[in-house]
Order: structure tokens, then sequence, then C-alpha cells
């Protein structure tokens, strides 16, 4: 009675930004991919079916999602994965046993990788699979947009071309191959922050121009290609100047042999791209090399919806 499921951080490989909708949140055109640098999630029945949310607290431990308990080390306060299994069960009506949901962080946090919206998406594959349903479940693309905007493109990991406020999710083809080069800070940035600095630094693109970048960006992928002028990351000039020390990972990225280096999303992590079937072999030397300036400096590569399948057995009658 153990699920596991692997939550793949992700990261931008474009995002170009748009203005702000009624709703208050930008449009932007995206292209984005999960990485193998990923949480592990293991559910489980919480044992002696009682709620040990009142024993656990909720500290940078473990914190209270209903009767479930998500204990998540490092992550502290609400967690997202606890508001998915939540919001499954209310919109579900599944009335399986109190679960307790153990998150192993490797994502970098709050660092632009869409740590929590991983874990979100993981723990909605993880809890459908035991309510019975399969991962392709509608109910599961009905409820990510509810938890987040990075949320549905990471339900079904794959890389995606994301549109709107990042709701708008089209699977791609897998991209030509690759390998990431992660650099996390040891800072880390608010996304609304980071937003709020893009709209002050007049960043956003009207939606003229918002739709050219689209235009150009789906003319490329239908080539198979993602070419240099279009590996931008809009949002990157607004989290290095509310973190400046990004520009030294940038500089380190390029020197170790990175053939384009950007900010991952809202930042402040930083990702190195090698190019080419050799690339994830030379981002694992190179993450070796700068492991002694950047602790954490990870070589990764683009993964897909088998990576992070639910694997293990679970026998609920209410299941059936
Ligand atoms: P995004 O790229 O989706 O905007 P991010 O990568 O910048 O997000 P996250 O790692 O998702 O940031 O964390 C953002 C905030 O969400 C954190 O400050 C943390 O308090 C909260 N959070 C809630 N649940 C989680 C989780 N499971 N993992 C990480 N952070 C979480």
């Amino acid at each position: 009675m153990t699920l596991t499921a692997l939550a793949p951080g992700k990261t931008n490989l474009c995002l170009f930004l748009g203005e702000t909708r009624a709703d208050g949140l930008h449009e932007l055109v995206s292209v984005i991919e999960p990485l193998s640098l990923a949480d592990e999630l293991t559910l489980e029945p919480l044992p002696g079916g009682a709620p040990l949310a009142a024993a656990v607290g909720a500290g940078d431990m473990g914190c209270a999602a209903g009767e479930d308990e998500v204990v998540c080390a490092g992550v502290e306060g609400p967690n997202l994965a606890g508001e998915a299994l939540a919001a499954f069960r209310a919109v579900s009506g599944w009335e399986g046993p109190p679960l307790r949901l153990t998150i192993a962080k490797r994502v970098p946090v709050a660092a632009g990788m869409g740590g929590g919206s991983g874990d979100a998406a993981a723990a909605l594959r993880l809890v459908a699979h035991a309510a019975g349903r399969g991962a392709g479940d509608p109910l599961l693309a009905q409820l990510a947009p509810l938890l987040g905007a990075d949320v549905p493109s990471q339900v079904a990991p794959g890389p995606v071309l994301v549109g709107g406020a990042g709701e708008d999710v089209r699977p791609l083809p897998p991209l030509p191959p690759h390998g990431a080069l992660v650099l996390p800070s040891p800072h880390a940035l608010s996304t609304p922050d980071v937003f709020r600095a893009a709209d002050r630094l007049g960043l956003p693109r009207s939606a003229a121009e918002l739709a050219a970048r689209r235009a150009e960006v789906e003319a490329a992928l239908a080539r198979g290609e993602l070419p240099a002028a279009l590996l931008v990351n809009d949002l990157e000039p607004a989290a290095r100047s509310l973190c400046p020390s990004i520009d030294a990972a940038l500089a380190a990225a390029r020197a170790a042999g990175a053939d384009h280096a950007l900010v991952s999303g809202s930042g402040p992590t930083v990702v190195g791209l090698f190019l080419g079937p050799d690339g994830p072999a030379a981002a694992e030397d190179a993450a070796r090399e700068l492991r002694d300036r950047f602790p954490g400096a990870t070589g990764a590569h683009p993964v897909d919806a088998a990576f992070a399948a639910v694997r293990g057995v679970w026998d609920d009658p209410q299941s059936a």
C-alpha cells in the first residue's frame, strides 16, 4: 500500500511575457520542459488511520491538509501538494483512508523551477491512482489550473508550449537532444515579486508582439528547432534586478561550455543548455566542475511522462 512518483522540476526554454489580463495574471508564451532533477513523493495510508497532523504540527516538517498529512522537510507553511489532495477529495468525492504524503525535496524551492507545482501535479497523479483512476483521467486536467498556473503543464510531464497565463497547454514532440546544467542560488525569489519587477521595468510585450513571438516559436518547433534567437526569458532582467548574483551564475554556465545560459522561469536558478546528444554528459561534467562555487550544481536532462509515472501497489476497497 505504498505509491511513489517523481515530480520533475521544469525549466522554461523560452518565456515571452505579455500584458496583464483582467484576472491580474500575465499573458505568456513559453516552451516548458521537465527535467530529471525531481522531487520524490511517497503516498501511503496514514499509520493508525487517524490524522497525525496535531502531533506533527505545521512547522517545517509537515502540515495538515484536511485529514491527510504532508511531510515535506524544507518547505514551511501550507503545501501545494496537500491542497491537491484536498481538491481531489472535494471534487471526486473519494473517501479513501487518511493519507500521508512524504516529499523528498530535490528541486530548489522558490527558484523558478516550479517545484511546488510539480509536487501538486504528482500528488494528483498519486491520489488519482489510489482512487482507481488513470493518469489520463479528465478530472486531473480540471483540477490542475485551480491549484496554480504552472500545474497544468506538469500533470503529464513532457515538453509543452503554454499560452494564456499557463493554462493553455499544448504537448510537443521531443525537442532536439540537449542537457541542462542547473545552478541553484542560495537566494529565493517570489514569483509575484518578479512579475511586479517586470512591470516596473516595462518588460511586458504588446498583444501583437506576443502573438508574433508565438508564431515564430510555433514555426521553429514545426521544423523541430528552437533557435538561439528564441531562447529568451523576458523575466530574466527582472530576476537579475532583484538578485544580482544571477549574473555570476550566467557567466559561470557560459564559461563552463554551455551553448546558452538563461534564468529558469522567475529565477533565481540559472540553467545552462548543452546542445546535442552528448549534452547531458557535458552538463554533468560542468556541474562537477562548478560544484565548489555553486553547491547543488546538477547535470540534468529532459524527461517524459514515463519518468514521472506512479509506481507501486494500492489495494483500497474504495477504489473498486
Ligand atoms: P513557479 O516557478 O511555479 O512560480 P517556484 O519554482 O519559483 O515556482 P516553488 O518552489 O514552487 O517556487 O515555491 C514557491 C513557494 O511555494 C515556496 O515559497 C513555498 O513556500 C510554497 N510551496 C508550497 N508547497 C510547496 C512544495 N511542495 N514545494 C516547494 N514549495 C512549496
